[in-house]
């Protein structure tokens, strides 16, 4: 590819990739591609992009292949990527900002961890925690694998880890004010 390409390129679908940036606070051009990210990230080996090439592709203006890939889903937002990067750039915050921009396209790469993140996120908000008994049945239910640990209930139950009646949190409305926040569509700074 040559310089002319690569310009164009990076031209595609820019006020979108840009919105990413703000939502985010990421700047891709902070990113020089060291790799650094990709080589410490626990999750890296079941991902379909690493984690550099996500920003690749957004530098590169493919949106399309980030808002596709897998690795959106496979994040697991545990920010070691952030503390070896020589540029401190928010990985996780910005796989967050795909992931959302690629489910309002509805582009979901992983069906099942979307569906747990939902009923996790329902929970949250009816609850103040998730209940890992509403937590399990749902998902069971939602994603067709009606007995995945079925075999784990009993312990759950016996060992005082699960109740029949979920528990819920003394202040509600704290919570409910994070979610209304949260659908204000908050920015980074
Ligand atoms: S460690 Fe930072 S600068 Fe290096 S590739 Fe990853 S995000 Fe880019
Ligand atoms: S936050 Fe996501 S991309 Fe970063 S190291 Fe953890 S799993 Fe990998």
């Amino acid at each position: 590819m040559d310089a002319l390409e690569l310009t164009s390129a990076a031209n595609r679908n820019r006020s979108e990739i840009h919105a990413l940036e703000k939502k985010s606070g990421v700047e891709l051009t902070d990113c020089y591609q060291c790799g650094k990210c990709s080589a410490g990230c626990p999750v890296a080996f079941a991902m379909d992009k690493t984690p550099r090439q996500i920003i690749r592709l957004l530098q590169l203006g493919l949106l399309e292949e980030a808002l596709a890939s897998r690795t959106i889903w496979l994040c697991a937002t545990c920010q070691t990527c952030v503390t070896r990067c020589p540029k401190e750039v928010d990985l996780p915050a910005l796989m967050e900002a795909v992931r959302q921009a690629a489910k309002k396209k509805g582009i979901v790469a992983e069906k099942e961890i979307n569906v747990f993140n939902d009923i996790f996120l329902q929970n949250v908000k009816a609850f103040g925690k998730s209940p890992e008994v509403i937590l399990s049945a749902l998902y069971n239910l939602r994603s067709g694998h009606l007995f995945q640990d079925i075999d784990s209930v009993p312990h759950l139950f016996l060992s005082g880890k699960a109740h029949v009646l979920p528990e819920k949190v003394k202040n509600t409305d704290a919570i409910k004010k994070i979610f209304a926040k949260c659908a204000e569509g908050g920015e980074h700074s």
